[in-house]
């Protein structure tokens, strides 16, 4: 559309502020970051940090003003919070610590600490406390759009993971858990037409909360392979969640009596998974249960350590079959806040009764002397048997029973999730894909409610703890996922809304010939006519090149005013088809009218 502020805008390439780079910048890593940069989008001020140039920041306010209207048409009400907070609301939260690394945290002049908010659910529900305090004002959903600060450990991909970005962030506030589901599906809904108007594919997941604390939970993960996060969709059912969400069905109990007494068996040279199933089958005396040893016969213990946002290490182990590896960031996910540090050569030697190689569970082991809390996988049920380390060098024991053998000190979700595993809702086979999250959204419940003591009066004028839920939106991640979603190899491919204009008109003759009057003539119709024109009147610059940026920049219409017009005839070209027709000069607006 090009309705709004812009309408009928003339940007003049002979004057914008705008160079257009033929290489690729050295540190993009993915097609939106390589694209935005070389076509004179954003540059990169700071790590994690960029610089919208005009085409950027009128792409930028497009999103920006969708995201708006999309909130405000749902009944949201917008409000603006400072960046800079002080620790205190954040300290009752506890995120102060909570939030770990991430935080950008700063003194003032007089040594107070303050943070730049990575998100703001203690403000908002402060600034509530402070105004309400009646059912009557309930429900009440509030949002700001606002630049926030998380330090990142890894800023990468330009626009998608920065350390300041733009968020989007609502609150929604409700006397009971009806009324929060009924915020949150309208919050939802709101999401869905909301990302339908950026263009942006997306699949809504099932989602841990995070640092965020709270229950029900889902992502807007765009299914693009430059995505972070990894999910798995059901392929018979419409089951969908981020891995870290993914649960396992858990198999039933295999009854204790009969099965086989475990023993401990010599496997000399068998560290890993692969030479002890080898080592098993070289050997008939081992009988398996199946006829051949696997490597999901055995449990595999992996040990980590966690680094507790007070500092604190404690190590953990996990067991799982070995046939998967333990996904670390799934298990992050279980354990947060704390971190996940790797358990070094240093580690093994102030804990000598693991024996690396043959770490199992057992006296000696991990529910023995060595005090190191044992997770184990939901698959290890009672009566599931196991060759696992005996924790003693070139031993295993055979047929560890758990529930019978072994206990351990609960269950972790933390294998690997792979392409073909079960479905938990119908059981059919699941498949795993990448995403980037440019939504999220969840039922946070009373925990900020409560640490700030958001209270309000019932209809019987009873004090209760509000609950609430919180949904975020990326908005300037959203400009870099939209750039992914359409790019083409000549460059970017904007959706027409978005785009930095409706038309690129391209003047191709020589100086002096008709095509400059002509293209001037033109461009004063098209913004006559309210469309936004990006117009390349440079002098000087041959039709290749000028063809060339055309492509790079992306606007989705492109016309080019060359030899044709001595006949009256025009090239209106389609960015995203390549579709090119020519046209009597004096149809263009018409036609392009009729497009936006
Ligand atoms: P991620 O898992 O990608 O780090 P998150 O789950 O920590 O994101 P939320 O706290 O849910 O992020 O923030 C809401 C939204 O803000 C996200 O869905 C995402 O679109 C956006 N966002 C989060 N972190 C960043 C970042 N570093 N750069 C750009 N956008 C971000
Ligand atoms: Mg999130």
């Amino acid at each position: 559309m090009s309705s709004g502020p812009s309408a009928g805008a003339v940007l003049r390439m002979s004057k914008l502020f705008l160079r257009t780079l033929r290489d690729d910048p050295n540190d993009a890593e993915v097609p939106s970051h390589r694209l935005l940069v070389r076509a004179g989008y954003i540059r990169r001020a700071a790590p994690g940090g960029f610089t919208w140039l005009p085409l950027g920041w009128i792409v930028y306010r497009n999103v920006e003003r969708i995201v708006r209207e999309e909130m405000d048409a749902a009944g949201f009400q917008e409000v603006h919070f400072p960046a800079l907070l002080p620790k205190e609301p954040y300290e009752a939260s506890n995120r102060w610590t909570d939030y770990g690394d991430n935080l950008f945290r700063l003194q003032d002049r007089h040594g107070n600490d303050f943070l730049l908010a990575p998100t703001h659910e203690e403000m908002f529900t402060l600034l509530v406390k402070g105004l309400y305090s009646s059912y009557r004002d309930l429900p009440l959903s509030i949002y700001q759009i606002q630049t926030k600060y998380r330090d990142e450990a890894r800023p990468r991909a330009g626009l998608l993971r920065g350390r300041e970005f733009v968020m989007k962030d609502s609150y929604s506030f409700d006397i009971d858990d009806a009324g929060l589901q009924r915020s949150y599906d309208r919050h939802r809904e709101a999401y869905i037409t909301l990302f339908d108007r950026l263009h942006l594919p997306y699949v809504i997941v099932s989602a841990m909360s995070g640092a965020m604390g709270g229950s029900a939970s889902e992502e807007f993960l765009a299914p693009i392979d430059v995505g972070e996060d990894t999910f798995v969709r059901c392929t018979a059912c419409d089951y969908a969640a981020n891995t870290e969400a993914v649960r396992v069905p858990v198999p039933a109990a295999i009854p204790l009596d009969g099965l086989p007494a475990a023993q401990v068996v010599d496997t000399p040279n068998t560290p890993t998974i692969q030479t002890l199933v080898d080592h098993l089958n070289a050997h008939p005396e081992f009988a398996s249960p199946s006829g051949e040893w696997t490597a999901a016969d055995t449990m595999k213990n992996v040990i980590v350590k966690l680094r507790h946002p007070d500092g604190t290490l404690e190590p953990l182990a996990v067991g799982v079959p070995g046939d998967r590896e333990v996904d670390l960031k799934r298990l992050e996910a279980q354990v947060g806040p704390a971190e996940i540090v790797p358990f070094d050569e240093t580690d093994f030697k102030s804990h000598p009764t693991l024996v690396k190689g043959y770490i199992g569970p057992g006296t000696l082991g991990l529910e023995g002397s060595s005090g190191i809390r044992f997770l184990i996988d939901p698959r290890i049920v009672v009566g599931t048997r196991w060759v696992t380390g005996a924790n003693q060098p070139g031993k295993h024991v055979i047929d560890l029973t758990y529930g019978r053998d072994f206990t351990a000190d609960g269950v972790v979700e933390a294998a690997e999730v792979r392409a073909g595993d079960v479905c938990p809702d119908c059981g059919g086979a699941l498949e795993i894909a990448r995403g980037i999250e440019i939504g999220h959204i969840f039922q946070l419940g009373r925990k900020y409610a409560e640490a700030l003591g958001l209270q309000v009066t019932d209809e019987h004028g009873k004090l209760v703890t509000v609950t609430m839920g919180s949904y975020g939106v990326g908005v300037s991640r959203a400009v870099a996922a939209i750039a992914e979603a359409s790019f083409d190899g000549l460059g970017l491919c904007w959706p027409r809304e978005i785009a930095p204009a409706d038309v690129h008109l391209v003047i191709a003759g020589k100086e002096g010939g008709p095509q400059r009057p002509a293209a001037e003539a033109l461009c004063a119709e098209l913004s006559a006519a309210g469309l936004r024109v990006l117009f390349d009147d440079r002098e000087g610059v041959s039709p290749g090149v000028r063809f060339k940026d055309a492509e790079l920049v992306g606007v989705p219409t492109i016309i080019v005013v060359g030899r044709g017009i001595d006949d009256g005839l025009v090239e209106v070209k389609d960015r995203a088809s390549g579709e090119r027709v020519d046209m009597p000069v004096g149809d263009v607006v018409a036609h392009v009218s009729a497009l936006v």
